[in-house]
């Protein structure tokens, strides 16, 4: 494969680029990433989390699922996962300073992080702020971009009671998921604060196939 482009994300920023159809995204982190892709034709079709494991029949998605649309079009494939031992998140939505200081508010940082924290830990923003400030020059409001696919956010989810938890379970070093396009895209991901663990940068490489 041909790399065409590649850049080192920052924690807790975001990152956008478009995308031909057949190319290949490779997304390598060790800690939680919000991503999301848009139809680059028609900016209002976007990814869709309830498409996307009803299509799959599955709520934790790897290599041969499709990342699915509003209408239920094919936005990506996932071809290559070498996340051993964690699985991708499609129930949360984004991380947001305003999260936090809720949590905090009501004394939940423990339960929702697994551990307390200083007030200077908490940061003052997260995916949400990330995501829209990254997306805003392509005029996509805040509250339409998507809930994410969360890579490298390991849930655990009871099947009876639907209780979910939280983890600490996070990618090791080298770990990497490649999704290829099944359209012309706009994509983008933000490098989560991952409170839990604390986040990491996160590289972001595309291949012509
Ligand atoms: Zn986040």
């Amino acid at each position: 494969m041909k790399k065409i482009k590649e850049q080192t994300v920052p924690y807790n920023t975001g990152w956008v680029a478009e995308m031909k159809k057949g190319q290949i995204l490779r997304i390598a982190g060790t800690t939680t990433v919000d991503f999301v892709a848009f139809d680059l034709r028609n900016l209002r079709e976007r990814f869709d989390q309830a498409r996307t494991k009803v299509y799959n029949m599955k709520i934790f998605i790897s290599v041969g699922d499709k990342l699915m649309s509003r209408s239920n079009q094919h936005l990506m494939t996932i071809v290559e996962d070498t996340y051993a031992g964690g699985t991708h998140d499609l129930q949360k939505g984004m991380c947001s300073g305003y999260r936090f200081q809720l949590a905090k508010r009501e004394g939940r940082l423990r339960e929702y992080y697994h551990r307390d924290f200083k007030d200077e830990e908490i940061p003052d923003h997260g995916c949400w702020e990330n995501l829209s400030r990254t997306l805003q020059p392509f005029g996509i409001a805040p509250e339409d971009i998507p809930s994410p696919l969360n890579l490298y956010q390991t849930m655990k989810i009871d099947g009876a009671t639907g209780r979910m938890e939280h983890t600490t379970i996070r990618p090791k070093p080298g770990t990497y998921v490649d999704l290829r396009a099944e359209r012309d895209l706009l994509v983008a991901f933000s490098a989560c604060p991952d409170l839990p663990v604390g986040g990491k940068p996160v590289q972001a490489t595309i291949f012509e196939p």
